[in-house]
């Protein structure tokens, strides 16, 4: 809210100012129009230099990016974005974070200036009845979210909000708050979960980081036990992740990665169809596996 209405809203009576309040509701609200169901988009990110090379996965995200709507705004659950509660960025004009080390100087000088908006992370803030929502004015776009979105959307004219993953909380408790995104879905908003199903840093064969594709056996796996459930609905498992198993556990070490997964899975509808693309493993350790739901 801008001071000078502020300073109006003092002056005013307490029955004014209850009905102002309604009002402001109400606009926040309409600022979003209805339109037709936008998908919901799981992308595996892998490398942050998958913002700079030319590769098939670049171009499986180019191919989607041409492949559905133009959203008026794009909300992104990063695997980069962890925090004590949950929070979506509030500022008009996120910067681009470099949230890594020991990469090419190419790469910090990358610059996504896609604009945010207050009025998109009000109302993100509002549809949430599951946790008290946090709007954010320090954050910006990590490379969870840059690294991919700048090949969806390589003009950046599309303002982007992001919503940090709450670390104290399991994977049913990012599924059901997940759900609460849905009607965003209907207002022209594309929401993508950006992370890796299968992700270990630890493991990673160095050897095996210029092959074409190369995936443990366990990755390997993993990954064809999640697409498995994925393609049929079958989200339990998938939510319980902490309980399947040695190659989950070996895939999913930590789980700031395979949320993201999650909150698109939560909104994926009946009968809606699921897309594959970017189906492999890389360097041993990770899988660049990626959805479309629509
Ligand atoms: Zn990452």
């Amino acid at each position: 809210m801008k001071r000078l209405d502020f300073l109006k809203i003092l002056a005013l009576s307490p029955f004014a100012l209850a009905a102002m309040k309604l009002n402001e509701l109400e606009t926040i609200t309409n600022g979003l129009t209805e339109t037709e169901k936008m998908p919901v988009l799981f992308l595996g990110h892998g490398s942050p230099m998958n913002a700079i090379e030319e590769n098939e996965f670049v171009t499986g995200f180019r191919n989607i990016g041409k492949d559905i709507p133009k959203p008026t705004a794009i909300l992104v659950i990063s695997a980069h974005w962890e925090t004590k509660g949950t929070f979506v960025t509030a500022m008009e004009k996120p910067r681009t974070i470099h949230d890594f080390g020991g990469f090419p100087q190419a790469l910090f000088n990358v610059q996504y200036p896609a604009p945010g908006s207050s009025d998109f992370a009000e109302e993100t803030k509002r549809i949430i009845r599951k946790t008290q929502v946090g709007l954010d004015d320090k954050w910006g776009l990590d490379h969870g979210t840059w690294s991919v979105v700048k090949h969806l959307y390589p003009k950046a004219d599309v303002p982007v909000i992001q919503m940090s993953i709450d670390y104290m909380q399991g994977g049913q408790y990012h599924y059901d708050l997940a759900k609460e995104l849905a009607t965003l879905r209907k207002k022209g908003v594309l929401i993508i979960g950006s992370g890796n199903m299968v992700h270990n840093l630890g493991m990673v064969a160095w050897d095996k980081l210029n092959a074409d594709s190369y995936g443990y056996d366990w990755a390997i796996e993993a990954n064809d036990t999640m697409k498995k459930y994925i393609l049929s609905d079958n989200h339990q498992p998938l939510i319980n992740f902490k309980s399947q198993g040695k190659a989950f556990d070996l895939a999913i070490p930590s789980p700031e990665h395979y949320l993201p997964l999650i909150y698109t899975l939560a909104l994926k509808e009946d009968k809606e169809k699921i897309t594959i693309f970017n189906d492999k493993a890389v360097a041993g350790s990770l899988t660049m596996t990626s959805l479309k739901i629509d």
